[in-house]
C-alpha cells in the first residue's frame, strides 16, 4: 500500500517537473506574484461594487486609471482648485479689514451702526430668493417685528432647566402637539402615541430620527451593521447621519418623474436594513415621493420609514384643506415611523427651529433603551421630560 502511494507521488513529481522545465525560472517566480496582484485588484473591485454599486465602481476604476496619466491628473486637480476658490468667494481679498481680535475699547452702541452697515452689503433677497427665506412681500416686515419681540423675551432662557423655565417647556410641548395634530396624530391609524421634540433645524431633526431608528432597530432586531436606503433626491443631512452614526447609506436613483423609485429601493433591502426615506416634497425638485407605497414596503419588511416633511410639513396640510389632490403623507400612513418638519421654513418662525416626531415612545426611546441596558439610569428623568412631549 505504502509503496503504491509513494510510486504515484514519485511519478507525479517527475511529470510536473518535466512540464515546468519548459519555462524560464524567472517566469515561474513572476507568474504567481502577478496572479496575486490581479486577485487583489479584483478583490478591491468587488468590495467597491458591494459598497457603491456596479456603475459607480466601474466609473471609479476608469477614473483611477485615467488619473495615472500625469497630464490628465494635473488638469483635474487644476479644475478642482478653481471650484474650491470660487466657493471661497475669491479668497483672501474679501476678508480685508475683518476684525480678527477683540477691539481694545468696547464699541458700545456703535456696534449697531456697524451691524446695519454690514447688512447693507447683503444681497437683496426680499421676495427674490426661493428656498432661502420663506416669506416675502409686504407682510414680512410686520411678521418679523412680532417674531423678534416674542423671541427677545426668551432669548436668554435655558430650556435644559425645565424647573426654572416652565413657560418654555410648555411652549415646546405645545408646538410639538400642534405640529403632530397637523400631521396625522389625531387619525386613528396613527396609533395615538405620537411624541417628539423641538430641534435647531431640519438637519438636527433628521440626525435624531436616524439615530433613534438605528438604536430602535438594534434593540428590536439586533441589527449591528445598519444600512439605510434613500432616494437620490433626499437631503444631504442623511449623508451626515450615515457618517456620524455609522450607518451604510444607499442612494437610489429616482424614476422618470423624479420620484423615489420604490421598486428599485426594494432591491437594496437586506437583513441589515433599518430604514427607508421619502420626502414630501424633496428639496431639489419640489416633488412628493409616493409615501403610501414606501409605507407598505417598510411595513412588510418590519423596517422604519422616515418622511422628510422639512419643507412640506407646514404647507401640505393646508394645501389639502384648500382642496388640492395631495396623497397621504403623514402618520395616517401605515409604516411611517418618524417625521421631520421645519418650523423655520413655512412655519415662518426664526431660523433654528424644527420638529422631529416619532410614531411612539419605543422608537424615540431607542437611545434610552441602550442607556438603561448599561445601567445609566441617572439621567432618565430629565431625558424623558426634556425630549418627549406626548401630543
Ligand atoms: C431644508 C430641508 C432639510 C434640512 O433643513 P435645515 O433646516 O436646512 O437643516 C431637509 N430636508 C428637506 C426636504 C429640506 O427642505
Amino acid at each position: 500500500m505504502e509503496s503504491f502511494v509513494s510510486t504515484h507521488l514519485h511519478r507525479l513529481r517527475s511529470s510536473t517537473n518535466l512540464l515546468l522545465s519548459q519555462y524560464e525560472p524567472l517566469t515561474l517566480v513572476i507568474t504567481p506574484l502577478l496572479a496575486l496582484l490581479i486577485a487583489s485588484i479584483l478583490q478591491s473591485f468587488i468590495n467597491h461594487v458591494q459598497d457603491k454599486g456596479l456603475k459607480s465602481a466601474l466609473l471609479g476604476f476608469v477614473m483611477d486609471f485615467v488619473k495615472l496619466i500625469p497630464v490628465v491628473n494635473d488638469r483635474i486637480e487644476a479644475e478642482k482648485q478653481k471650484v474650491v476658490e470660487k466657493m471661497q468667494s475669491g479668497g483672501k481679498s474679501k476678508r480685508d479689514g475683518w476684525q480678527t481680535e477683540l477691539p481694545k475699547a468696547g464699541l458700545g452702541k456703535m456696534v449697531m451702526d456697524k451691524l446695519k452697515d454690514e447688512r447693507g452689503n447683503d444681497v437683496v433677497w426680499q421676495g427674490k430668493c426661493s428656498g432661502t427665506i420663506y416669506i416675502g412681500g409686504s407682510e414680512s416686515g410686520e411678521h418679523f417685528s412680532l417674531i423678534n419681540e416674542a423671541y427677545s423675551m426668551f432669548a436668554h432662557t435655558n430650556p435644559l432647566h425645565l424647573d426654572v423655565f416652565q413657560s418654555v417647556v410648555r411652549f415646546e410641548g405645545e408646538v410639538v402637539a400642534m405640529t403632530a395634530a397637523l400631521l396625522g396624530s389625531k387619525e386613528s391609524d396613527s396609533g395615538g402615541k405620537i411624541c417628539g421634540n423641538m430641534t435647531s433645524g431640519g438637519t438636527e431633526s433628521i440626525l435624531l430620527a436616524m439615530k433613534s431608528s438605528r438604536d430602535y432597530m438594534k434593540a428590536k432586531k439586533g441589527i449591528k451593521k445598519p444600512e439605510m436606503i434613500i432616494p437620490e433626491s433626499a437631503h444631504s443631512a442623511y449623508d451626515k447621519a450615515a457618517q456620524y452614526f455609522n450607518i451604510k447609506l444607499w442612494r437610489v436613483p429616482v424614476n422618470k418623474k423624479f420620484q423615489a423609485d420604490v421598486k428599485a429601493m426594494r432591491r437594496y433591502i437586506n437583513k441589515n436594513t433599518i430604514l427607508i426615506v421619502g420626502s414630501a416634497p424633496g428639496f431639489p425638485h419640489g416633488i412628493i415621493d409616493p409615501i403610501e407605497e414606501l409605507g407598505e414596503l417598510a411595513h412588510s419588511y418590519g423596517i422604519c420609514l422616515h418622511v422628510d416633511l422639512c419643507l412640506g410639513g407646514f404647507v401640505l396640510p393646508f394645501a389639502r384643506k384648500l382642496g388640492y389632490p395631495i396623497p397621504a403623507f403623514d402618520f395616517s400612513v401605515k409604516g411611517v415611523t418618524s417625521i421631520s418638519a421645519d418650523v423655520h421654513k413655512y412655519g415662518l418662525a426664526p431660523k433654528g427651529t424644527s420638529i422631529v416626531l416619532y410614531k411612539n415612545h419605543d422608537i424615540r426611546k431607542g437611545l434610552e433603551l441602550l442607556r438603561l441596558e448599561r445601567g445609566m439610569e441617572r439621567h432618565r428623568h430629565v431625558y424623558v421630560q426634556h425630549t418627549c412631549t406626548e401630543a
